[in-house]
């Protein structure tokens, strides 16, 4: 939409689709998944991007006049950035863009785990009201396989005290994650983690490894075999069947998945189970494989 000196690639999820990206860090602070190629390109090392630097993007586009509405701030978890150093780029949109309504991020667990509830409450009033969290998993053995360093425990502590703070939690987690040899415990354990913290949006990819499996198969031990189609809907049952949400947007339409299922959890739990016994019995039809984009 505008024209910025972007580090590319650059990524944003699926509904900042109208949202300025505003790149105020390169590439991932951690930047260690196995499964992720996002930000391993020499050139997305990760840094910060200075303050004057950040003031003359937001004032190129001011002077656009465009009405920008939301804001996501790029790149992989920008949220690992100081309290401080957001606190004043949320104040740098504010003053450039006052018809910002929203501002987002993505956030891994850790960013937020040495800052407090009211930091956090701080960066809603400026307007950061909105993270995406990849928890992928619930699973501790699947979470130390794919080098995520989160657990079940770090991950709950990190949704609640963001939703204490007033920050609504988008979710995503990895349909396939943890191969068949752990695709039933994936599932429950996911389940179980949103169970417990009660997100607001949760969405569910279907993992792929456009740069082979190398590196995924050998942080399991060599004991990673990937989910065929039938088994990753199968694991899409487990899943919403142990869920118990009271009102999570619950959406699995992205690109990758082959079975789309959109709804809100718990009111519409029954309706997406039948649609998953529909599709077991191939009376739904599923996305091939020209079609998911990837
Ligand atoms: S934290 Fe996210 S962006 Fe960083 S390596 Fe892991 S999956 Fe990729």
């Amino acid at each position: 939409m505008f024209n910025l000196p972007y580090i590319q690639p650059l990524f944003r999820p699926p509904s900042e689709w109208q949202s300025l990206i505003l790149q105020v860090t390169n590439g991932c602070s951690y930047n260690q998944c196995t499964f992720c190629d996002m930000y391993t390109a020499p050139q997305k090392k990760f840094r910060a991007k200075k303050r004057e630097d950040i003031a003359e993007e937001l004032k190129a586009v001011a002077a656009t006049g465009v009405s920008v509405q939301k804001v996501f701030l790029a790149d992989g978890d920008a949220m690992t950035l100081p309290t401080r150093r957001l606190v004043e780029i949320c104040e740098l949109i504010r003053q450039y863009l006052p018809s910002v309504r929203r501002i987002s991020s993505y956030c891994l667990p850790r960013n937020v785990k040495n800052k407090s509830v009211a930091e956090l409450r701080t960066l809603a009033e400026l307007g950061l009201t909105l993270v995406y969290v990849g928890c992928e998993s619930g699973d501790d053995e699947v979470l130390a396989g794919i080098n995520k360093g989160e657990t079940f425990e770090s991950s709950q502590a990190a949704l609640l005290k963001l939703g204490e703070a007033g920050i609504k939690r988008s979710v995503m987690i990895l349909n396939g994650m943890g191969g068949v040899e752990r695709s039933h415990q994936h599932a429950i354990h996911s389940a179980r983690l949103m169970n417990a913290t009660q997100p607001e949006f949760l969405s569910t990819l279907v993992v792929s490894f456009p740069l082979g499996m190398a590196r995924v198969v050998a942080g399991f031990d060599g004991r990673f075999t990937p989910l065929e189609v039938p088994h990753l809907i199968d694991e899409q049952g487990w899943l919403i069947g142990e869920l118990a949400l009271e009102c999570t947007v619950f959406r699995s339409d992205h690109a990758s998945n082959y079975l789309v299922l959109k709804g809100t959890l718990g009111k519409d739990k029954a309706a997406l189970l039948s649609q998953i016994d529909k599709a077991r019995a191939g009376l739904v039809p599923l996305r091939a494989e020209w079609q998911r984009g990837l």
